[in-house]
């Protein structure tokens, strides 16, 4: 069986997902950029074969996370950093959706504020397509899956 072919597959995530954010609006005025304070120990976790042109540092669980010192070329920005704070969850049957990332709640105020935000629609009709490109790769979908759990979690201790 042939390996599939990743580089295709974030092209088009991320031709699906283009210049679309959140907000019509840059959010980064409501906060001045929070979740882009890098500090070059951390940054944000790749998705399963995603490339990177940032610096990147391997984690005790085999994932990699792109370090982040706070600036980056936008057209060049991990998956991650595009769909911020919202993830493409995944239930039992396979089914995706589009949840606030929990993990998110405290850093960014599209959560704590979001009853008075009026959000973007394209955004999210875009990451449930993208959630449902990635469910059909083996390890996309696994990391689906231990994302959803995470996310999960934190909601459960939000609660
Ligand atoms: S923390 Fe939230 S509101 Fe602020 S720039 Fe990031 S995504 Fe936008
Ligand atoms: S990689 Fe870029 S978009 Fe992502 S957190 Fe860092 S500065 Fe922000």
């Amino acid at each position: 069986m042939t390996n599939p072919d990743y580089s295709s597959i974030y092209d088009k995530i991320f031709k699906i997902m283009g210049e679309l954010t959140p907000l019509t609006v840059d959010c980064g005025m409501l906060c001045n950029g929070a979740c882009c304070k890098g500090d070059s120990q951390t940054g944000m976790r790749l998705f399963p074969h995603e490339k990177s042109c940032l610096d990147i540092t391997e984690l005790e669980s085999g994932e990699r996370l792109a370090v982040c010192n706070g600036s980056c070329d936008r057209t060049e920005r991990p998956l991650a950093c595009r769909i911020f704070p919202f993830f493409p969850t995944i239930d039992e049957k396979g089914k995706i959706f589009v949840e606030p990332d929990s993990r998110a709640s405290r850093l960014c105020p599209l959560l704590s504020h979001s009853d008075e935000i009026v959000f973007n629609p394209k955004f999210f009709k875009a990451l449930k397509k993208v959630g449902k490109i990635l469910a059909k790769d083996d390890e996309c979908r696994e990391y689906l899956y231990k994302i959803t759990e995470e996310i999960d979690m934190y909601k459960s201790f939000l609660d």
